[in-house]
């Protein structure tokens, strides 16, 4: 998956500087909302006086949006911006972010600012408290109800799978320790499950609510489709999980079930 690194290709590689909060926002055709979030996110970030940088990456947009990025970069060194060739889609681009990016704290948003770039405080405080992974709620959801009702139901069905309470486990608004992020391995659409993965490995998980605003430009890229996937990516971790590394102890279950099934009907027939 050839990416490229804005900040490596403008300054001819060069050592990745540490930082202490790591942005990283995916995106697909977003160009409306960059700049703007752009500009809210730097004045959040100075406020904080922390070391910080923006990991943008562009997942395949065919609008301006990885033009307004490189603009965005080339007026402010904090900006770092991943291109992807085609649309690898959102779980591939946090991955690429995650590993690109250099903070002691990552903190996932959207780029459409659906997400409210004011909350990092309070992601920042609550992962003070102690907790490895703090996860948003969007408590007063503004999303039309085709959107919200399915992912209530999905909600419900990921918790009873995962075993963790969360609210809102498709909230692409969260925070992350370093440490958790370097024992998570994602791929397909698995972003959705991270509380989950971390918590299976000891990690402990929070949840704070978010204020979350409608979309104002642009289009969403999900349908409902992405329910259905979302329910066997959680069946699928949880075999994985419990079976993964005994796989006979269901396969061979199901193995002697069929087998006596046929012999009854061999003997009776
Ligand atoms: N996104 C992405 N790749 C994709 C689909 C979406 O990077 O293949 C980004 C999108 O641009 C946005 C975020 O993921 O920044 C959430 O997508 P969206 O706002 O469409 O989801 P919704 O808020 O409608 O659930
Ligand atoms: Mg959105």
């Amino acid at each position: 998956e050839g990416f490229v690194d804005g900040r490596v290709e403008a300054e001819g590689a060069g050592a990745v500087v540490r930082c202490d909060v790591s942005v990283v926002v995916p995106l697909l055709n977003e160009e409306g909302t960059l700049e703007e979030l752009h500009g809210r996110l730097t004045k959040v970030l100075t406020a904080l006086g922390v070391e910080y940088e923006i990991v943008f990456i562009d997942d395949g947009s065919t609008d301006r949006s990885f033009s307004l990025l490189k603009e965005i970069h080339a007026g402010d060194p904090r900006v770092r911006v991943i291109s992807f060739r085609r649309n690898f889609g959102k779980a591939a681009a946090l991955a690429a972010g995650f590993e690109a990016s250099t903070g002691e704290v990552v903190i996932t948003m959207d780029a459409d600012l659906q997400d409210d770039p004011d909350e990092i405080p309070n992601f920042l405080a609550a992962l003070e408290k102690g907790v490895d992974l703090v996860s948003g709620w969007k408590k007063k959801r503004r999303d039309p109800l085709n959107k919200t009702l399915p992912s209530k139901l999905f909600n419900w069905a990921t918790c009873s799978i995962a075993g963790i309470e969360l609210h809102d486990f498709n909230c692409g608004f969260k925070a992350y320790k370093r440490e958790l992020l370097n024992h998570i391995e994602l791929y397909g659409e698995l972003h959705r499950y991270i509380p989950a993965l971390a918590a299976w490995k000891g990690f402990t998980v929070g949840e704070i609510p978010v204020v979350h605003h409608a979309r104002k430009s642009g289009k969403s890229k999900y349908g409902y489709e992405r329910f259905l996937k979302g329910l066997f990516d959680i069946i699928t971790i949880y075999f994985t999980r419990k079976y993964g590394k005994s796989p006979l102890h269901v396969l061979g279950k199901l193995g002697i079930g069929f087998g006596v099934v046929l012999c009854l009907t061999a003997l009776l027939a």
